[in-house]
Formats: C-alpha cells, structure tokens, sequence
C-alpha cells in the first residue's frame, strides 16, 4: 500500500524540472499521474517515464494561462481518471530581468498571465471538480520571491505574491468543503530556468553564496515538501506557503 493509490494527481508544468520531479515522485507513491505541459512533446515523455516505473499517466498539452485549455484539462482528468484528488498548479515562466521602470508592459503581461492567472484559471476548475469528491489538496508554486522582493523581477515578484494570496483566499474559502490549498515556495532550484545569464543570475550567486547550503536544491527536495502537503500527514495545514529555500531568506 503506497500513500497515494487510486488517487488522481494533476501536476501542471510536468514536462521539467520540478513538475516532472513532482510527478514522477506521485507515481513513485502510488498516484495516477496528468502530466499537463504547454510543450506536449516533454508532457509525452514525462507520462512515458511515469508508466516506465509502473505508474499510470495522461499527458496533456496544455496552456495555463488560457481558460479553455484549463477546463479541458480537468474535464479530460475526471473522463479518463473518474475523480481529482490533487492538483499541484507548478507551471510557470522567470520572464526577462529589467528594472521596473525598464521592464516593459507586454514582459508583464506574458509573466503575470503565465505565473498568476494561470494558477487562478486552473484552480478554478480543480476547485468544482473537487467538490463533486469529499476534497482534496491544492499545492500552487509560489517562489522566495513571493515573500520578498528582488531586483530585476517585479512582474514574477508581483506574480508570486498573488499566487500567495489566491491560495490564503480559496483556502478559506473551501476548507468546509475538505478541500486544502497551501503553496511552496522554493529557492533556487537546479533546472532549466535558473540555468540563464542576466541581472538574476548575478543576484542567485551573491545570495547562494550566503545561505546556509551554499548550493541550488534539486527538484526532488521540493517534490518531497508538495508530496507530504498533498498527504493526509498535512490534514490541518492549509492557507499557508511553505518556504524550501535551503535558508537563503534566513540570512
Ligand atoms: P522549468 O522551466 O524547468 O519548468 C517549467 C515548466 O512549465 C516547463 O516544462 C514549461 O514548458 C512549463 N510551462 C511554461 N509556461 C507554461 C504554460 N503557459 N502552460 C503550461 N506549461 C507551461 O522551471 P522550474 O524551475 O521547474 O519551475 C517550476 C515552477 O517553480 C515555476 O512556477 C517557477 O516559477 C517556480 N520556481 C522555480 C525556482 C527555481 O529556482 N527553478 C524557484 C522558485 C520557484
């Protein structure tokens, strides 16, 4: 008996990076797995590694920040699934690295639809799918820059910050329907996005210079703290965010 049989997990943005570390751990545990990612080719081959470890998979194509492809995705869950148990709202971009005054409104905009109405469009679709069960567990991915401010990021700052917000808020919300909405908010972590040059990366190195490990996580060290959040073990815990930062905020 694994922690997560018969229970239906969507992870959005599974085709890298944390969303397929996420994933595949799911899978590890038990869980059937909707892989949903705008690029349906690293969809594809995350599902394939899931079912490689004896795991069920749907790989979605799927674009958070547009409201048609969110509804598909959880309608195409409950059709080959029957049910949403969990959804874990993770997809999202880093967006250019400027100075406010510098940063531009279409950079903002393709960040915020991305990393904050994505995270809303899709939730509100999880939501009424799992009202028809008896709840569930929303994990949204927030970042360190949800909590704080960083120069170079004010649209994934900004973006961050609501992703917070909108997680307190429907976590009040629909406790009485058994349903828990937390969000994690990581550090830096070892995959593609914080593999680029820029502002930020000048700003990573200084800080990861002060924390207390010195080292970016690896994505399975945030998939562990979204796995347990999704378990019963976090039955009272909802409306929070969860900082996995190996203690770069600490400092
Ligand atoms: P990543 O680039 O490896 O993965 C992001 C995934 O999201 C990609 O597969 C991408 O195709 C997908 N995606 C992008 N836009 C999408 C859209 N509109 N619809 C559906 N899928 C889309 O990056 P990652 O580091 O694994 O990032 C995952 C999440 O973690 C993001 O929300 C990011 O902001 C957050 N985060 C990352 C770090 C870090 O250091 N890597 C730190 C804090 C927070």
């Amino acid at each position: 008996m694994k922690g997560f049989d018969n229970k239906v997990v969507i992870v959005t943005g599974g085709g890298s990076g944390i969303g397929m570390a996420t994933a595949l751990l799911f899978a590890e545990h038990g869980a059937r797995v909707v892989v949903a990612d705008i690029s349906e080719t690293n969809a594809a081959a995350c599902a394939i590694q899931v079912e490689a470890r004896g795991g069920k998979a749907l790989a979605l194509g799927v674009d958070v920040s547009n409201d048609d492809d969110c509804c598909y995705m959880v309608e195409e869950t409950v059709a080959h699934f029957g049910r949403l148990d969990v959804a874990f709202n993770n997809a999202g971009i880093g967006g250019n690295a400027a100075l406010t005054g510098d940063y531009g409104f279409e950079n903002w905009k393709r960040v915020i639809d991305t990393n904050l109405n994505g995270v809303f469009l899709c939730m509100t679709h999880q939501l009424n799918a799992m009202r028809q069960n008896d709840g569930g567990a929303i994990i949204n991915t927030a970042s360190i820059m949800g909590v704080r401010g960083t120069a170079g990021n004010c649209a994934y700052s900004a973006a961050k910050h609501g992703v917070i917000g909108l997680t307190k808020t429907a976590a009040v919300e629909y406790g009485r329907y058994g349903i828990r909405v937390n969000a994690v908010c990581p550090g830096y972590i070892e995959t593609p996005m914080t593999a680029v040059e820029g502002v930020s990366e000048k700003i990573m190195q200084s800080e990861l210079s002060r924390a207390a490990f010195r080292r970016k996580a690896r994505p399975k060290e945030v998939a562990e703290l979204v796995l347990w959040l999704a378990s019963d073990k976090a039955s009272f815990v909802t409306g929070s965010a969860h900082l996995v930062d190996g203690g770069v905020t600490a400092c």
